[in-house]
């Protein structure tokens, strides 16, 4: 407010999106975040829906399975001050990624808003479900049709197992009840950090760089030295 000057002059301050850019003070939003969300607006499906079983091939689960593992999140939050635990499966995706967030929201329903996730990143679409039962049918979905290791899958059984135990205690908790949902979020809290198998951690003494006839180093995630 302090920056508005009544001139002819442009005058500039930060976008309120979040995005990092600078608007003219006499706009709601940057030029960037204007035509950003002129395109997805339409877009948008704020109403929180249910899972259509009916409408999903087991094919389809099996894809966004994999999809999920690479790009989702199964979360758990306190919410009221701790009194209650909420179970929340988010992803996003660019948010020119229209037609793959519609098909999600036709199939499995949940709300899709737009967002800015960091300034100056493009803005993305976010896909969320809440809902004990849909949180639920869908972990059970997911952990059928995940063949992959995927690490996330730790994420899905632990809050699989946290809404059995939810659905098994009273709605309103008991402080050991609550002691014992807050306890679930730390766990998923804590399979969550970076760690690095011993395993894949491979120590090189210095200055062997070189490497005698016949040794190869097979490492597919790093192109081929001198070939
Ligand atoms: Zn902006």
């Amino acid at each position: 407010m302090g920056t508005q000057l009544k001139n002819n002059f442009h005058h500039y301050e930060p976008c309120p999106n979040g995005c990092g850019n600078l608007k003219d003070v006499r706009a709601k939003q940057c030029r960037h975040c204007y035509h950003a969300n002129r395109r997805i607006r339409q877009h948008r499906r704020p109403n929180q829906a249910n899972p259509q079983p009916a409408k999903i091939s087991r094919e389809w689960m099996i894809q966004f399975a994999g999809l999920f593992m690479g790009e989702g999140t199964i979360s758990l939050h306190p919410r009221n001050q701790g009194t209650s635990v909420g179970v929340k499966f988010s992803m996003s995706l660019r948010a020119d990624d229209f037609a793959l967030m519609d098909d999600i929201y036709e199939k499995l329903g949940g709300v899709v808003y737009t967002t800015c996730d960091a300034p100056r990143l493009n803005p993305v679409l976010r896909w969320c479900l809440t809902g004990l039962d849909d949180v639920e049918w869908l972990l059970r979905q997911l952990v059928a049709s995940t063949i992959i290791p995927a690490k996330k899958l730790r994420d899905v059984k632990l809050c699989l197992e946290f809404i059995e135990w939810r659905k098994s205690v009273p709605y309103h908790f008991s402080p050991e009840n609550r002691a014992i949902a807050l306890s679930f979020v730390e766990r998923l809290r804590s399979i969550r950090v970076f760690k690095v198998p011993d395993s894949q951690v491979v120590s090189v003494p210095l200055g062997s760089s070189d490497l005698s006839e016949g040794q190869t180093i097979s490492s597919p995630g790093c192109p081929g030295q001198g070939t």
